[in-house]
């Protein structure tokens, strides 16, 4: 059986059909999945959680979730007319179905939020993280060196995952050296993603995850179209193929890793 460890169920994408979305998901073999937090200003943060507790159990599914501020509201959730976002974060975080903090980072591709914002609250988060011993799913765009240095200047050291990850090998070993996982999403089945398929090729076995980000990118043969929990099968037999495995192996394998990287997750 397979984890989507990062998707967006909320979102407005499935306003239509969330029910039959997760019904899709459990029969292309998702048994859990991790419903990723947003929201930049107070009262908004619950996203996630509350899809994850709508939707307990409906066709034998798990949910997770997590609480984070993007990097793209970082701008908004540090300015003092939010300042109460703080403590709600921290309210949240100690609710049972959350498992991580996140997403959380930083993006100086869109750049939505100033650099000096994004690493404000990355940091802060990184803080909450620690204090409620919470790993971090971390979001980072055009900005590895500075997040690598933010995540190691942190003690106790952070834990978490690299979500989406898309980097060089280059990147992918600081990753690996900090102690942190690789979650791999539909850019894997790309067909100009060579560099990437060999860094999956590559990666420890216990130190990689497998995720949709749905509603965005899409894995082959579904590219372009909207990205639902049930395609994390496509990357996941992709995966197989790349580090010559079988299906069975890559779905326990990663498994096994999410259970070890988010210990609060309990089937
Ligand atoms: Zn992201
Ligand atoms: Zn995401």
């Amino acid at each position: 059986m397979l984890i989507d460890s990062h998707c967006h169920p909320d979102g407005d994408e499935f306003d239509d059909d969330r029910a039959a979305m997760f019904e899709r998901a459990a029969a292309a073999g998702v048994d859990g999945l991790v419903a990723i937090g947003g929201g930049a200003e107070p009262g908004t943060l619950a996203v996630g959680l509350e899809c994850a507790r709508t939707f307990q159990g409906h066709a034998g599914l798990k949910l997770w979730a997590t609480v984070g501020i993007h990097p793209h509201d970082a701008a908004r959730a540090t300015s003092p007319a939010n300042a109460a976002i703080w403590e709600e974060l921290g309210q949240l975080a100690a609710d049972p179905l959350i498992i991580a903090i996140g997403e959380i980072g930083l993006d100086y591709h869109y750049h939505h939020s100033p650099k000096e914002a994004q690493r404000d609250a990355f940091e802060r988060q990184l803080r909450l993280a620690a204090a409620c011993g919470l790993p971090v799913s971390v979001h980072c765009r055009e900005a590895f060196d500075d997040c690598v240095a933010l995540i190691a200047a942190h003690n106790p050291p952070a834990r978490g995952v690299f979500h989406c990850f898309a980097g060089s090998w280059a990147e992918a070993e600081q990753a690996l050296a900090l102690g942190w996982y690789l979650s791999f999403s539909g850019v894997l089945t790309f067909n100009n993603a060579h560099g990437l398929r060999a860094t999956a090729a590559a990666a420890p076995a216990d130190r990689i995850l497998i995720e949709t980000d749905a509603p965005f990118l899409a894995p082959v043969p579904y590219r372009g179209k909207r990205n639902e929990p049930a395609f994390v099968a496509a990357t996941a037999a992709r995966l197989a193929e790349i580090r010559n495995v079988s299906p069975e192996a890559i779905a326990r394998l990663t498994r096994e890793n999410f259970f070890r990287l988010f210990p609060r997750a309990i089937l």
